[in-house]
């Protein structure tokens, strides 16, 4: 049986001000609930995140880590760095670092082991965009994102890790995968996975996310290989990103 997770992400939005309501607003809704809950925050308020949340059931993550684990890399931040600041979770390969910062699958992958390295679970992001989705490719675009990290880090490694399939026509747009589109790919994620390691495969927890809502999270997470969230816009504001790991 696999434990559901809804996991925030902030992007670069936030204050000190702002981050302690909505902290203080996440930490008390979900107290009891049977979903994992974690925030992944931007590197500014880790410190925040961990003064907070230390000692309460949710768990607090980066949304990006260096490939190397130290040395003259101006501006970035290791995995060991993120450890020191008590995160579980790092995400790596959002669609936005692949598209905005050209993050290769090749990138991705070594973001993958040197997260593992220092201890932390990676939140892999996959997902097509629209245009792949409409030129019929989305498998075949999820399956090579998926290889790069089996041939450089072996299936054991998705022991340790999290996939969250994203659409990238559905990050932002407020347009969610039906239930049904998404619970297609997650399958076949997880048969994918399945191919190298049966076992692995049927605990490995695979997230949705893409415009996920209150409104929409309960029918998402009822698929039988949807395991849970990743939560942009909605986790910015308490009572939502409350509830969807309410309906978690
Ligand atoms: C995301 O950024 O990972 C995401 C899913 O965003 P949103 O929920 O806003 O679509």
């Amino acid at each position: 049986m696999r434990r559901k997770l809804v996991a925030g992400n902030w992007k670069m939005h936030g204050s000190l001000a702002t981050n302690a309501e909505l902290l203080a607003g996440v930490k008390a809704g979900v107290a009891g609930l049977a979903a994992e809950v974690a925030v992944c925050v931007p590197y500014p308020y880790l410190a925040q995140a961990q003064q907070v949340l230390a000692g309460s059931p949710v768990a607090w993550g980066a949304q990006n880590v260096s490939e190397h684990a130290q040395g003259a890399y101006t501006g970035e931040v290791s995995a060991g760095m993120l450890k020191d600041f008590g995160c579980r979770y790092v995400i790596v390969g959002h669609s936005e670092r692949r598209t905005y910062y050209g993050e290769t699958d090749a990138i991705v992958a070594a973001k993958f082991e040197a997260a593992q390295k220092a201890g932390l679970i990676p939140i892999l992001c996959v997902g097509e965009t629209l245009e792949e989705r409409e030129r019929n490719v989305t498998a075949e675009v999820v399956t090579r994102q998926m290889q790069a990290i089996l041939e450089r880090c072996g299936v054991a490694a998705l022991a340790e890790a999290v996939v969250a399939y994203e659409p990238v026509w559905a990050i932002g747009t407020g347009r969610t995968a039906t239930p049904e589109q998404a619970q297609e790919v997650h399958a076949q994620i997880r048969a994918l996975v399945a191919a190298a390691d049966a076992g692995i495969a049927s605990n490995l927890r695979i997230l949705y996310g893409g415009s996920m809502k209150p409104a929409n999270a309960k029918e998402l997470m009822a698929q039988p290989d949807i395991d849970g969230g990743l939560i942009g816009g909605a986790s910015l504001i308490a009572a939502d990103f409350v509830a969807i790991c309410a309906a978690a």
